[in-house]
């Protein structure tokens, strides 16, 4: 059986075959009845060619183009779950995906990546952008073939995450997950019955971007995306964002930040946007306030969950209520199919409403673990006690949270070293072992520097392996530029400080708080 989410963009191209699924700040578009055509063709392709291993995760690497969903799609109908890899990563992570993947093949979208792996690359690779003829007599010669898709228990997609080792880790997520978060969000408060344009600003490696692909593309909707410049510079997103006729938004709250340090984004730029859904990082009040001060009328939703539970787990309006009250603005109601318990962090024990502990999901949302990582598979989807659990997958968030006696749940912060920048998922861990890499460096601690409650940026304190070495400004500048050939350039921290040693904890670690007031000054 199909996957409920493929099939209800396909029934798309029946229902409303001309009009326009997806489409980007370069113009690029796509239709509902070629999204499917395309995708069909290119599946049966997949399906036909030697060089794939049947059921075998495949790369889809680019950005927000329509080739990527047309390859998303191509992937589980032919069986094989996708990886999305955007354009933002360093040769190093995208070798490191790639070969934790084993006989993967690479779908590429942009025709960059042969000349970005250069000889590493040792997986088929192939330029779907150049494909096209061949796709076409795919499709007249397989007229009548049927395809097994992606079952129910089959992955659907895996995203990479940064790892706290250095290695990034492959979330496997099922069809089952995917089509239950689908279900959620059209039963959910922010389903309406109207004709709907999205703002789908994350890059398909953030799980962020399945909501609007769950939620719009399922009924027929219009996605649209930035692409190159619009992407990165804001005066031209600007430019893009008010001829888009967007109605609903689904962002980070730091992007929705950085919009609203311009005056001119307001409604008058937008006139027609009535939604905002913001998920993936702390959503404060005024944020909330000033959006809804430049967009009168606009409704605020915030969501919350880790990749690991597909996407959100806790969804809920801002109500007038929740942002007068003096506290912060709550994560939402538990997504109902999962069950969110609230756990002493030592003891595991339950914990009753009002008091802090660690969330662990449990139910048919939670991923079925890491892509051939045993040990963090079993160390977070492993640990819920099985009186709690049952027969269900567990994962344990890391977050501190409390429950109310209403279900609404609050977050309250990290239990380790993860940390949202930007909107961007990092453990500071994975940056710590890239600068230990370097031949530099002896010792590395990445710090949050914070501002108005929120991480303004990272602050990387080394102590050199050469203690003649000269700290200054041309060293800074050269183990940034060899970060970058390994960590994605957002993980990159802005500042660098040099110290002699490192003040050591008890247990003979380096002692983040005391090295947290050296930042501090
Ligand atoms: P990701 O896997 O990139 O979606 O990141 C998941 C993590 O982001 C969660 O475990 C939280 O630490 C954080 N997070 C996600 N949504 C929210 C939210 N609405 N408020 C606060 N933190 C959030």
């Amino acid at each position: 059986m199909a996957s409920r989410l493929q099939a209800a963009i396909d029934a798309q191209a029946q229902r409303v075959p001309q009009k326009t699924a997806f489409y980007n700040s370069r113009g690029e578009s796509i239709t509902y009845s070629e999204l499917k055509r395309q995708s069909d063709a290119l599946a049966h392709w997949i399906a036909k060619n030697d060089s794939i291993t049947p059921k075998t995760p495949l790369v889809v690497y680019g950005h927000k183009s329509p080739l990527m969903l047309v390859c998303f799609m191509a992937c589980v109908k032919s069986g094989h779950a996708y990886v999305p890899v955007d354009v933002v990563y360093p040769r190093d992570r995208v070798a490191s995906i790639i070969g934790q993947l084993g006989p993967t093949v690479v779908l590429d979208t942009i025709g960059t990546i042969p000349q970005l792996l250069e000889d590493a690359l040792e997986r088929p690779c192939f330029d779907v952008t150049e494909l096209q003829a061949e796709l076409a007599d795919e499709l007249c010669a397989a007229q009548d073939a049927t395809l097994e898709g992606v079952g129910e228990n089959d992955l659907f997609y895996i995203l990479f995450t940064s790892g706290s080792t250095g290695t990034p880790k492959g979330v496997q997520i099922t069809t089952e997950c995917v089509d239950n978060f689908s279900k959620w969000l059209m039963d959910s408060e922010f389903a309406v019955d109207e004709e709907r344009i999205w703002f789908n600003r994350s890059p398909f490696t953030f799980d962020v971007s399945l909501t609007d692909m769950a939620a719009g593309l399922t009924r027929g909707d219009t996605l649209f995306a930035l692409e190159d410049e619009a992407d990165k510079s804001l005066a031209l997103a600007f430019e893009a964002l008010g001829t888009s006729d967007a109605t609903e938004w689904v962002s980070t709250p730091s992007f929705v930040d950085q919009c609203l340090a311009d005056e001119s984004f307001d409604a008058q730029l937008m006139p027609n946007l009535k939604r905002m859904l913001l998920a993936g990082e702390v959503l404060r009040p005024e944020t909330v306030r000033l959006a809804q001060k430049r967009f009168p009328g606009l409704r605020v939703f915030n969501g919350y969950g880790p990749t690991e539970s597909t996407d959100l787990v806790t969804l809920c309006e801002i109500t007038p209520e929740m942002l007068s009250a003096d506290r912060a603005l709550p994560i939402g109601y538990a997504k109902p199919d999962s069950q969110l318990l609230v756990l002493d962090p030592v003891s595991l024990e339950p914990l009753p409403d009002g008091e802090h502990g660690e969330l662990f999901v449990v139910g048919n949302t939670v991923a079925t673990g890491y892509w051939q990582r045993d040990d963090l598979t079993q160390a977070a989807f492993g640990c819920c006690p099985q009186q709690l659990a049952g027969q269900s997958r567990s994962y344990r968030t890391g977050d501190e949270v409390t429950r109310e006696p209403d279900g609404l749940y609050y977050y309250h912060g990290r239990y380790d070293l993860q940390i949202k920048l930007h909107g961007y998922r990092i453990e500071l861990g994975d940056i710590e072992s890239a600068l230990c890499a370097l031949p530099e460096v002896h010792m590395a601690c990445v710090l949050p520097s914070m501002r108005d409650g929120a991480i303004s940026h990272l602050v990387a304190l080394l102590v050199l392996a050469d203690p003649n070495e000269k700290a200054g400004f041309a060293l800074t500048k050269r183990l940034k530029a060899a970060l970058r050939t390994t960590i994605p350039s957002y993980m990159v921290p802005r500042a660098f400080k040099y110290v002699d040693a490192f003040p050591l904890n008890p247990s003979g670690k380096a002692d983040r708080k005391a090295l947290a007031a050296l930042i501090t000054d």
